[in-house]
């Protein structure tokens, strides 16, 4: 049987969304995401970041600037006792660029290819999990893998909401102000599911 996870998007979700985290000073954690991230792991949910960061092919920061944030990252997280079980991300664009950066990979959300990468290394189960991220595509990936989604309203959450939800090939199970009101509404959901299960 696989794990729950709780599939994170990265910028704009954890961190705060400054358009290209080109530098690794501008990397913040949002607010409460730390103690988002603790309850996921208190909680028997894998927490696996997945994030498109096509900075590295469009030539506004090097890839090993993203191994740089992704270890502040975790840094950062560790002080809040919570921590990641995996950080898988694209660096690519189909269209900017050069090779083999510019390409038309398996991997940019919405595509699936990190996933089914993260599915093999951890032993997850995508029916049962989740989610979380602040674009229309993230919830279109959400729905290709078979995982439940949630839009959060921090970084470009509440423009896309507002402006472009009508576009959307999927809608989100739930919208949230925030990674911690998400993860609270996940751990709701199981809460009601383990209720139905005892009933039986
Ligand atoms: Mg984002
Ligand atoms: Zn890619």
């Amino acid at each position: 049987m696989g794990h729950r996870a709780v599939f994170l998007d990265r910028d704009g979700t954890i961190n705060e969304e400054v358009g290209y985290v080109n530098h690794i000073e501008r990397f913040t954690l949002l607010p409460r995401a730390g103690q988002a991230i603790r309850f996921l792991n208190q909680h028997g949910f894998k927490a696996v970041v997945v994030t498109n960061q096509s900075g590295v092919a469009r030539g506004y920061f090097p890839e090993s600037l993203v191994e740089l944030v992704h270890q502040k990252m975790k840094d950062l997280l560790r002080k809040e006792e919570a921590y990641l079980d995996g950080i898988y991300y694209c660096p690519h664009h189909p269209d900017i660029g050069t090779p083999p950066y510019r390409q038309k990979c398996r991997c940019r959300k919405p595509a699936t290819g990190l996933v089914e990468e993260a599915v093999r290394d951890l032993n997850l189960d995508c029916s049962k999990s989740y989610v979380i991220g602040d674009r229309g595509a993230d919830i279109e990936f959400a729905q290709r893998i078979g995982a439940r989604s949630i839009l959060v309203l921090t970084g470009y959450g509440k423009g896309e909401w507002e402006y472009f939800r009508g576009q959307w090939k999927a809608k989100p199970d739930h919208v949230a102000l925030d990674l911690y009101e998400s993860v609270e509404w996940i751990l709701r959901q199981e809460d009601e599911r383990l209720k139905v299960v005892s009933h039986k």
